[in-house]
Formats: C-alpha cells, sequence, structure tokens
C-alpha cells in the first residue's frame, strides 16, 4: 500500500485529556475518542490501550504515532522527562513496548509541541513551507521546527524548547524549568496573568480605572483582563500590549536565528492575538530577515495527526 493511503492511529496524551483517532491522507477518518487524563500512570497506560483496542479493531492502523507531552527521545522511543502536569512515573511506563506487544502495531513516541507543528506544516497553516515553526501558547510556550521540510529534534530529542529562550538577567520571575525569565514565563497564559497582577498592584487605589476598582488584583485572571479589553478599559489594553511585546521577543529571536516563512501560533492564548497588528509589529523589529505570523488551522487535532502522520513515514520507510 503506498504511504498515501496507509491509516495510522495518532494519540495525543496532554495533561488534562488524552484523545486519539485513526487519520489517512492526513484527516481523521474515525471518531475521536477522548478521556480525561487518569491520575496515575498506570491509568494512562490502560486508558491508551483500551481506546487503541477499540480503533485497532474497527480501522486496522498500519502504525500508531503518540503525540505526548515532555521531551521524548531521539529513536522516538520513550519519554525522557516529564512534564509537571502529568503524574510521576509517566516516563518509566514503556507505551511503545506496550502497545506493540499487544497490537503487534509499530509505535512511535513524539513531543506534542513537535507533533502539532508537522501537522500545521503537512496539512495546516504552513502547508508546502519547507522552513516553518509552531508556537503553543497556553498554560505554557512550546514549540517544534521545521528546518528543509524535517523535524528539528537535536542531539538528544529535546530540541525546540522555545519557551526557556531567556529575556532577561533581572531574575524576576522563575520559570518552570527551574531557570529565570523565560519566555514562557511570560508569554504563556500563565505569565500574562501574572503581568497582570504585577502591573495592577504597582496603580494606587486612587489611579485604578472602574473596571479594576472592584477587583482583587491578587487574583486578576487572562478573562479578566479580555474582558477589560472588550470594555475599553486602558489599563487592560495596557497589559496586552506588554504581553505582546514579550511574544514578540521570542518571535524576533525565532525569525533571526531560523529564517523560517512562517511562525504558526496555536494554542488558547493565539485567540487573543490580532494577526495583521502582530505581523506589523514583528516586521518593524526585523532587520535582517522577515517572516509570516499565522494563525494555526490544524486546530485541536494536530497532535493526533502531527503524530499519526509521523508514524506513516517513517515506517513506510523500511
Ligand atoms: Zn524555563
Amino acid at each position: 500500500m503506498s504511504e498515501n493511503n496507509r491509516i495510522a492511529l495518532g494519540i495525543d496524551i496532554g495533561g488534562t485529556k488524552i484523545s486519539m483517532a485513526c487519520v489517512q491522507n492526513g484527516e481523521i477518518i474515525s471518531q475521536i475518542l477522548t478521556y480525561n487524563t487518569p491520575k496515575s500512570a498506570k491509568g494512562i497506560l490502560e486508558t491508551v490501550l483500551n481506546g487503541t483496542e477499540a480503533l485497532v479493531s474497527e480501522f486496522a492502523p498500519t502504525s500508531i504515532g503518540i503525540a505526548t507531552a515532555g521531551a521524548v527521545n531521539r529513536e522516538n522511543t520513550k519519554v525522557i522527562s516529564s512534564t509537571g502536569n502529568l503524574p510521576n512515573g509517566y516516563s518509566d511506563i514503556n507505551l511503545k513496548e506496550e502497545i506493540e506487544k499487544k497490537f503487534n502495531t509499530k509505535t512511535l513516541l513524539e513531543n506534542d509541541a513537535n507533533a502539532a507543528a508537522y501537522a500545521e506544516f503537512k496539512v495546516g497553516a504552513a502547508k508546502g513551507q519547507m522552513n516553518t515553526i509552531t508556537i503553543t501558547l497556553g498554560t505554557g510556550v512550546g514549540g517544534g521546527i521545521i528546518v528543509d521540510g524535517k523535524l528539528l529534534r537535536g542531539k538528544s530529542g529535546a530540541a525546540a524548547e522555545v519557551g526557556h529562550i531567556p529575556l532577561s538577567w533581572e531574575k524576576k520571575r522563575q520559570c518552570t524549568c527551574g531557570d529565570w525569565d523565560c519566555w514562557e514565563a511570560y508569554a504563556s497564559g500563565t505569565g500574562y496573568a501574572i503581568t497582570a497582577r504585577e502591573m495592577a498592584s504597582k496603580i494606587p487605589l486612587e489611579y485604578r480605572s472602574e473596571f479594576l476598582k472592584d477587583k482583587n488584583v491578587d487574583k486578576l485572571t487572562t478573562h479578566d483582563i479580555i474582558s477589560g479589553i472588550k470594555q475599553g478599559d486602558e489599563f487592560c489594553i495596557k497589559i496586552h500590549e506588554a504581553w505582546l511585546e514579550f511574544v514578540l521577543m521570542g518571535l524576533i529571536s525565532l525569525t533571526n536565528v531560523f529564517d523560517p516563512e512562517s511562525i504558526v501560533l496555536s494554542g488558547g492564548m493565539a485567540k487573543f492575538i490580532d494577526f495583521d497588528d502582530l505581523n506589523k509589529k514583528l516586521d518593524k523589529r526585523c532587520n535582517i530577515t522577515k517572516t509570516r505570523i499565522m494563525n494555526a488551522s490544524a486546530g485541536n487535532n494536530a497532535g493526533i495527526i502531527g503524530a499519526a502522520m509521523l508514524a506513516i513515514e517513517k515506517f513506510s520507510e523500511s
């Protein structure tokens, strides 16, 4: 069977949910099974095996691709570092081995941001662009980088951890990685809310806007600020501009280092971006080479699609 018509099962394992579906020619052809992520590593394994069983018996995929949080080794066989939002022991369960043993189907693992980037490159916003980067702006900041049509994996498989580009020497804000002032600490949804709280607490009570006056500034959320912007509140607009500046700092670095045709933005925070405005701002700041910032189009299922397509390609080679 040619690579074109092969069916693969794609599985996306995240901190809050696990979803899976069968993919053919870059499109989902089965129902999408979705589960809440179990609280234990063993529970995750059981959930993945049960879902796989249902889809394998109906669609007989020729391979399986798993997109997972955490860095995956260069051989795509196991998770080498677990992320904070998956349970302890997750990196010790051998998903590939367990699945291959039970279903006799070749399986690979890939970091979820890498898988999403691959989906945007193959079938999404950056389709046909040989040099493109996808950034996930969510609770954290993830990235996947395509160089000359190939996913950049690095010496150990941990490349494209773009969220940990440092922005300052000042040690103002600690990052989830343990270092200080990483891009993620400012450009993520979590960072957005922290910036809002810091900026609000510096404004004396009598100078706070109507919108802010009745709010507990220590508990401001991203959604508070977004609703403030909709009401035209100037303070909220300033917060948003500050956040965009932080987002820009990382985008400028990536543009200058990788000279990509596009940088695709996905994740929950991307929907708060005015892409025309951001492109204008980026153009003004990139003096060596330029790129285009685009909205993701492979959507919520990018992890499933990307992992499945990587599996089809890898296991068609032999
Ligand atoms: Zn960091």
